[in-house]
C-alpha cells in the first residue's frame, strides 16, 4: 500500500482509546507507534520509586534528565498512581521540554527504519508534530472513559470502584486542559473522532476513513502543486 503520509498524530484525554487506536493503526500501515504518555509516567513512577513527590519539580526535571527507556515496558505504568503522577509532572515546562526531543527524533527517524510513524498523546498535532500530515483528535464522554477504564482495572484483576476512577478522570481532565505548557487541545486541522458509542472495531474502521480523507486531501494537493 502506498501512502503518501509519514506522521499520525493522535490526541485526546485519558481512556478515550487512544492508544488502541494507534497501535492498531500503526500495525495496518507498518509504521512504528510511541505512546507519548508512557513517558510521563515514567518520569512520574521514576520520582514515586525514588521516594519523591511528583509536584517537586526539581525531582521530576532530574527524572526526565535520567529518563530510563526500559521502564517504558514497565507494567507498573498502567497504575492509577503512575497516571497520577503523570499529570503532574506533564505540567511542568522543563519535564516536557526534555521530553519533546525523544518525541520528535522518533518522529523523524522511526525505529527500526520504518516508514512512518503514530504517535499518541494530548499535544501531537498542536506542539510535538505540527506538521503532521494526519492529526485525530479522539474523545469520548468521561462516563465512558471511566467505565471503561473501571473494566480495564477490573479485568487485570485489581480493585475499582466506578466513582473513583471517574473522578480521577475528570481531574486529569482539569489540569491536561488547564496547564499553560502544552494544554490537552484539538489542533484545529486535526479531525475530531468521538468513540463514545463505537466499539474498538468501529473506533478501528471510523479513524482508517479519517486516514483516507486525509489522504485524499494530501494526494489533491500534489496534484495542484504538480500542475
Ligand atoms: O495517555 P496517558 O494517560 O498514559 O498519559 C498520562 C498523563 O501524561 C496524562 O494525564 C497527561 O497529563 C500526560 N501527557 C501529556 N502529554 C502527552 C502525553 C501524556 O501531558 N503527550
Amino acid at each position: 500500500m502506498s501512502v503518501n503520509f509519514r506522521i499520525i498524530a493522535i490526541d485526546g484525554p485519558a481512556a478515550a482509546g487512544k492508544g488502541t487506536l494507534a497501535r492498531a493503526l500503526a500495525k495496518h500501515f507498518g509504521f512504528a507507534y510511541l505512546d507519548t504518555g508512557a513517558l510521563y509516567r515514567a518520569v512520574g513512577l521514576a520520582v514515586l520509586r525514588a521516594g519523591g513527590d511528583p509536584a517537586d519539580t526539581r525531582a521530576a526535571i532530574a527524572a526526565a534528565e535520567a529518563l530510563d527507556d526500559s521502564l517504558l515496558d514497565d507494567p507498573a505504568l498502567r497504575s492509577e498512581e503512575a497516571g497520577r503522577a503523570a499529570s503532574i509532572v506533564a505540567a511542568m515546562p522543563e519535564v516536557r521540554t526534555k521530553l519533546l526531543e525523544f518525541q520528535r527524533k522518533f518522529a523523524n527517524e522511526p525505529p527500526g527504519g520504518l516508514p512512518g510513524a503514530v504517535i499518541d498523546g494530548r499535544d501531537i498535532g498542536s506542539v510535538v508534530c505540527p506538521q503532521a500530515e494526519v492529526k485525530i483528535f479522539v474523545t469520548a464522554s468521561a462516563e465512558t472513559r471511566a467505565r471503561r477504564r473501571t473494566d480495564e482495572l477490573e479485568e487485570r484483576g485489581e480493585s475499582a470502584d466506578f466513582g473513583a476512577v471517574l473522578a480521577d478522570i475528570q481531574a486529569r481532565d482539569a489540569r491536561d486542559e488547564a496547564r499553560s505548557t502544552s494544554p490537552l487541545i484539538k489542533a484545529e486541522d486535526a479531525l475530531l473522532l468521538d468513540t463514545s458509542n463505537l466499539d474498538i472495531e468501529g473506533a478501528f474502521r471510523a479513524a482508517l476513513d479519517s486516514v483516507n480523507r486525509a489522504q485524499d486531501i494530501l494526494d489533491a494537493k500534489d496534484r495542484v502543486e504538480s500542475e
